[in-house]
């Protein structure tokens, strides 16, 4: 080192060596993982599901899957080419804030000697602001990249979907069981690429809509709002549409007569039980719901989540002695003097994760107020014969 020329003693970049030493080590380490543990599988992944597509379905789908990840690769190579420029950008900026920061710690006598602290620091707070620029940069540019890759990967799902859907058959209507997020969204772009019209119940009033934090689709608007009983289609593809609210106050279910079928939305589901959240969910109204289901004589239930239900009439007695046997539970804890839905919640539901817990209590609210509801009607009762009676 004693022998080095000056020069390499008043041109070295101490703290910024040790910056691009530890970035390269880094790198060499991300691109190894990346190789090895992610691109690698996926590419083998994407291999398989292909052979899938192709042997499960048609070509098509496995052109559009196919035309989706080619448009996904360009786009994603393109932006990071454009980003690349710029994180480099960033990365000298830091590499020069750095090595400011450094030499002049190093060589504080002469920062010292010569009065400069005041210099030097305005030097480093430069490069300083440099960076703090090509970073946001580089969120901002991030941020884009990402967007587009959803859009593209969006896209292609959507069009697979529409056409493991639809095919090659018309679509007639476009029939919208409630406006929770999971559920009507769907119509706009089903909409736009068929041309067909919107039904369902309904949107809700904003009074109504304040009292929830439940995730409201709040921008469908039906094309024709339908009433209880009203009817949709003609022949054997006649629709029957019957408000069920309890789920939700704009629920509706179809019964499709001439094949024995409900469409049973949230209603009856095949996979679990249905939430019941108030204000909007209602007990009493989704037991009355659950009757007039039952008042159809239904070969199967098709529901929006979970399989077809083969046997309607015991599905529907299934969920309705749950909701009784909860409700039995519930009003038990009244009876004991436990009555915040917390409380109750951590009595009557075991080993419950955490994760469900809010919904436990939702529907723990939805017992106490039927309770409730209930008192109030045998209270009206009681007064009504005690009138009579008088
Ligand atoms: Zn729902």
């Amino acid at each position: 080192m004693k022998y080095a020329s000056l020069r390499y003693h008043i041109d070295r970049k101490t703290g910024a060596l040790s910056r691009i030493i530890e970035r390269g080590v880094k790198g060499v380490e991300f691109l190894l993982r990346f190789m090895l543990f992610s691109i690698g599988p996926l590419i083998l992944e994407l291999m398989f599901v292909g052979g899938i597509l192709f042997y499960l379905f048609d070509v098509w789908y496995l052109a559009v899957v196919v035309v989706t990840i080619g448009l996904y690769i360009w786009f994603t190579f393109k932006v990071t080419e454009w980003r690349v420029r710029i994180r480099k950008q960033m990365n000298d900026l830091d590499a020069d804030a750095n090595q400011k920061a450094i030499d002049s710690l190093l060589n504080f006598e002469t920062v010292k000697y010569f009065n400069a602290e005041e210099r030097e620091a305005t030097r480093y707070d430069e490069s300083m602001r440099g960076y703090e620029a090509a970073a946001l940069k580089t969120n901002y540019t991030l941020g884009f990249l990402n967007f587009g890759q959803s859009f593209f990967i969006t896209i292609g799902l959507i069009l697979v979907m529409v056409m493991a859907a639809i095919g090659e058959r018309p679509v007639a209507g476009i029939l919208v069981t409630h406006t929770h997020t999971d559920h009507s969204p769907g119509a706009a772009p089903l909409k736009l690429l068929t041309g067909a019209k919107t039904y369902g119940f309904g949107t809700l009033s904003a009074e109504l809509l304040a009292l929830t934090d439940e995730e409201v689709d709040i921008d469908f608007v039906p094309d024709v709002a339908l009433s209880d009983g009203q009817t949709v289609g003609d022949g054997a593809w006649q629709v029957t549409a019957l408000h069920t609210p309890g789920h939700f106050p704009n629920h509706m279910c179809y019964q499709l007569e001439s094949k024995g079928m409900i469409f049973s939305g949230d209603h009856v589901m095949g996979w679990s039980t249905t939430a019941i959240i108030p204000p909007l969910g209602n007990l009493k109204e989704y037991l009355e719901g659950l009757d007039k289901l039952a008042g159809y004589s239904t070969l199967a239930m098709l529901p929006s989540h979970g399989p077809v239900i083969e046997s309607p009439a015991k599905r529907i007695s299934d969920v309705r002695d749950h909701r009784l046997a909860r409700h039995k539970q519930v009003e038990a804890c009244v009876r004991r003097g436990v009555r915040a839905p917390s409380a109750i919640v951590e009595e009557i539901y075991t080993d419950l994760t955490p994760r469900l817990i809010e919904a436990a209590k939702g529907c723990v609210k939805a017992h106490l107020e039927y309770i409730t509801e209930s008192a109030e009607k045998r209270l009206v009762v009681g007064l009504v014969q005690s009138v009579a009676t008088a």
